[in-house]
């Protein structure tokens, strides 16, 4: 990776792992875990590049991720939400919060880790228990990253997001 000089003070930066970061978008909680980004000696944080933020968002809200059990939305004025296993309706009211854990892959870098909590809703079919939908998940990822990536003390590129 070449070298680039800090957006804020012109100084040296280094590639730095932060080990863990959250952010929040209730109800949605992100952490993420060994987040690369360049560091200078003032301390300044800034992305790898310019558009790595925008990266992880496309690829938090476009893409399936794996292991991530959601029901499928219903309904326009009043939604439901269906169970993905036996297309049951979900109970109304969360069970209890859960986190699940996967890794990004984008290129250039190891994987990031994520972990996402969010309440989960029982089937009352099937029992099997899911987050009401992958949409209400992409909704709020935005902000919550957006924070995320504050408390990490990195600011906006310019011109991204
Ligand atoms: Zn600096
Ligand atoms: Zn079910």
């Amino acid at each position: 990776m070449e070298t680039k000089s800090c957006d804020r003070c012109r100084g040296e930066t280094e590639l730095t792992l932060i080990e863990a970061v959250g952010g929040e978008a209730d109800p949605l909680r992100i952490t993420l875990k060994n987040l690369p980004l360049l560091a200078c000696q003032q301390g300044h944080h800034q992305f790898i590049r310019p558009q790595f933020g925008a990266e992880l968002l496309t690829h938090l809200t476009q893409e399936e991720e794996p292991g991530l059990p959601a029901g499928e939305e219903k309904g326009f004025f009043k939604k439901k939400y269906l169970c993905e296993s036996c297309g049951a309706e979900l109970e109304p009211k969360p069970d209890h919060r859960h986190t699940f854990s996967f890794d990004i892959k984008l290129d250039d870098i190891d994987p990031v880790g994520v972990d996402l909590s969010m309440p989960v809703y029982r089937c009352s079919a099937c029992a099997k228990e899911q987050l009401h939908s992958q949409k209400e998940i992409r909704k709020l990822t935005p902000a919550a990253l957006a924070h995320a990536f504050e408390a990490a003390d990195i600011p906006p590129p310019p011109g991204a997001i």
